[in-house]
């Protein structure tokens, strides 16, 4: 199971009902929050989101529409009487901003707060769990900005047990049969892989561009994605302001989507001077025909 929520689809200002941005992710048991605008509190309650089910929450950059409603979220974990680990991962400058607050109202969390600085050139392994993996990719905005790629970690192989016991491979080995492994039998046949296993389905995967300006490196950033979320801060008419707000256009966004071969995508943070929506659908769907709107409550399931 992995799948996204959209809590804020909205650049810079709140208007039209549309928050700054913030996302859920669902893998396995796990929810990732990611960005953390203004409100997003308000919104995960309207949502049904359960903050206790949060252990890792992803800061793409530090422009005040992707975390001012961190500090808020934080504090209402430790009212809440939360006490197990939270792991922020962002960049640097984040862990000072938010010490500074909690300094100054002299707060101290009953929950331990990790930060994790998010650095590097290329893209790059943050979490690692047996099920799942995350990865952050530099994305080209006006201030160190992280694009996150979430990951099904799972065996490519299915077992037929029918043909398993058929050759007498002994349950203790099924594991490694999921991964690709033949079984060598103690009178010294090999039972071949492919002999008592099948294709598995394909593990899913899902890519959060955050804000940036186009850029053909994204696409190798997300190559192959099952949904990439792009963000679509104009209409395609403005290319050249996007450009200089390092921001994408409908367009923009629809070319990465198609280069990178991804199979759905997803545009939202739009730029609070547009009221109706419908627009950005019609000219992203031009280039990449499977674009939907990020809709604020609904969930999109890879
Ligand atoms: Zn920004």
């Amino acid at each position: 199971m992995l799948a996204v929520t959209i809590l804020g689809n909205n650049s810079a200002l709140p208007a039209f009902d549309r928050h700054p941005t913030a996302q859920v992710v669902t893998m396995e048991d796990q929810i990732f929050l990611v960005d953390c605008g203004e409100g997003t509190q308000m919104q995960m309650a309207k949502y049904k989101i359960r903050r206790s089910k949060i252990n890792y929450i992803f800061i793409s950059h530090l422009h005040g529409d992707h975390y001012f409603g961190l500090i808020g979220l934080l504090t209402s974990m430790g009212l809440l009487g939360r006490t197990q680990d939270l792991h922020i991962l962002a960049p640097a400058p984040l862990e000072e901003i938010i010490g500074m607050q909690l300094k100054v109202a002299d707060i101290h969390l009953p929950y331990p707060l990790h930060f994790h600085a998010l650095g590097g050139g290329g893209t790059n392994v943050i979490i690692r769990e047996a099920r799942f993996e995350v990865s952050c990719f530099p994305v080209y905005h006006r201030i160190e900005c992280w694009g996150f790629l979430f990951r099904e970690v799972r065996p490519f192989r299915r077992i037929n047990p029918e043909k398993a016991r058929q050759y007498e491979v002994p349950p203790s080995f099924f594991d490694r049969l999921k991964w690709g492994e033949s079984y060598l039998r103690k009178d010294g046949m090999l039972v071949e892989n492919q002999w008592v296993t099948e294709p598995a389905s394909k593990a899913k995967s899902y890519a959060y561009t955050a804000d940036t300006m186009f850029d053909p490196r994204i696409a190798d950033s997300v190559r192959g994605v099952d949904i990439l979320y792009h963000e679509t801060t104009y209409l395609k008419d403005l290319e050249i302001q996007a450009g200089k707000r390092f921001h994408s256009t409908t367009t923009q966004a629809a070319t990465i989507a198609r280069d990178a071969g991804v199979q759905r995508l997803l545009i939202g943070h739009f730029s609070s001077k547009y009221e109706k929506l419908n627009s950005f659908e019609t000219e992203a769907r031009e280039v990449f025909p499977n674009t939907e709107l990020a809709l604020e409550g609904v969930t999109y399931k890879v």
